[in-house]
């Protein structure tokens, strides 16, 4: 078994991950660390929850601590781009807290925020950066920040970032970069305009994946509620009432749904936040915050502002809606057992819903009902099902759900889908749906 100790890390470094109660790295970790501290190019494909924030943020604070070296005025020494404004924070927080004892300047700039104070936060040059494109090379093109001295460029979550057409930004502030620089690539999927983009970028990158086996996904418990669209509402405050349900993130498809679910929730005293595009940037922080604090119980999303969301402790995710892109399914329920703890993931599934479920079922090559549509008959018991338990008593009703419209797909449920080949050069970074 591989250690922290072993790993090649500086002393404050370990003495971080140690305080924070972490015993041994993950899979990603242990593979990507000594490759990024010799100095090679990266390529990593691994989802979140994975570990892989802390793969690349740990050898950076290692050689800030080993050498400091003056990144110059509105200079950075390392920038990190990643897809949302969410996950840009959350990246700037692990570097904080991963380097309390190293204690580096570290900067954020995105979209939604006011650009001067970004600016003068600059000024003086950080050791780390953390952006969003669009945004970035807004300030680029304001002469507020340079990236002629970076010798560190790391591109997270690079499909979404594909997805979210900010890949003519990212070739921009490639161009930008010094010729002589290490660059780190990570990604949950790699389609072939990522291994392009890898090809074009990265000099004879190493390449490291989390294998199949070690997904947080197999660690899931996932099970299927069978219901009718209007037993959904009081279905969840039953389960969210549960003993067990420490912390859930529920999602819907809609930010009208989202809304309308939270305030079901609140009218029976659980508490409640919903997060999507239609609240302000302060509004989705303070909810974040209280739900990361246990103020409240229940995080109700749309998943583009889940996306990169990174809370420790969440005990169930609900599809309270099923997505209609397959992989979505997988970024939700990778939400709880995060790093190697155990958590639930419950899916609401009206018959409308029953070609959704299939699609998973395919892509995680797992059936969640074993043998076809099950009845859709009122809560019956047992209402959480783990497939077998929803064989018996198929019957006819099996015929009754198969038949139900939604074997076709309402064009409405599409909206979620992130925008491809955006004009406006990324500025919408962290946009959410
Ligand atoms: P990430 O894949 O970077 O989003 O990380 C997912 C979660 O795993 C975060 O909440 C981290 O706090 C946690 N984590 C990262 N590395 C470890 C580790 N070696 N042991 C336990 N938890 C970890």
């Amino acid at each position: 078994m591989t250690l922290f100790t072993d790993l090649g890390l500086a002393e404050p470094v370990i003495r971080a991950v140690t305080a924070e109660s972490y015993t041994t790295p993950t899979p990603i970790q242990s593979q990507s660390i000594p490759i990024i501290l010799e100095g090679h190019d990266l390529v990593g494909i691994a989802q979140t929850g994975t570990g892989k924030t802390a793969a690349f943020v740990l050898p950076l604070l290692h050689r800030l601590a080993e050498k400091r070296t003056n990144p110059g005025a509105r200079g950075c020494r390392t920038l990190i781009l990643a897809p949302t404004r969410e996950l840009a924070n959350q990246i700037a927080e692990s570097a904080r807290v991963y380097g309390k004892f190293i204690r580096p300047s570290v900067a954020v700039v995105i979209g939604g925020a006011k650009p001067g104070p970004q600016a003068r936060q600059m000024m003086p040059g950080v050791d780390i950066l953390v952006a969003t494109p669009g945004r970035l090379l807004d300030h680029v093109s304001t002469g507020a920040i340079r990236l002629d001295g970076t010798d560190t460029i790391i591109l997270d979550e690079a499909d979404q970032m594909l997805d979210l057409g900010f890949m003519p930004a990212i070739r921009k502030i490639m161009s930008m970069l010094p010729g002589r620089r290490q660059a780190i690539m990570f990604s949950a999927t790699m389609p072939k305009p990522i291994r392009a983009l890898a090809a074009e970028f990265l000099r004879n990158p190493r390449e490291v994946a989390v294998s199949v086996e070690s997904k947080p996904i197999d660690r899931i418990d996932q099970r299927v509620m069978l219901l009718t669209g209007d037993q959904k509402k009081d279905a969840l405050v039953t389960l969210m009432k549960e003993s067990g349900v420490e912390r859930a993130i529920v999602f819907t498809r809609t930010k009208h749904g989202a809304d309308k679910v939270c305030r079901h929730l609140e009218a029976a005293n659980i508490g409640a936040s919903a997060i999507h595009g239609n609240k302000s940037q302060s509004q989705r922080e303070r909810a974040l915050d209280q739900f990361r604090q246990g103020r409240i119980k229940v995080l109700v999303a749309t998943d583009i502002a889940a996306r990169g969301i990174d809370v420790d402790g969440i005990s169930h995710v609900v599809n309270f809606e099923l997505p209609n892109i397959p992989e979505s399914y997988v970024h939700r329920i990778g939400r709880t057992a995060r790093a190697g703890t155990d958590g639930v993931a419950v899916s609401f599934v009206e018959p409308a819903e029953l070609t959704y479920l299939r699609d998973i079922e395919r892509l995680i090559g797992k059936q969640l009902i074993p043998g076809g549509a099950v009845p859709v008959r009122g809560l019956n018991p047992p209402h959480l099902t783990r497939g077998q338990n929803q064989r018996g008593g198929g019957g006819q009703n099996r015929n009754a759900a198969a038949q139900k419209p939604g074997h076709s797909r309402p064009q409405s449920r599409n909206h979620a889908a992130p925008a491809r080949g955006r004009s406006d050069g990324g500025r919408a970074a962290g946009r959410v749906s």
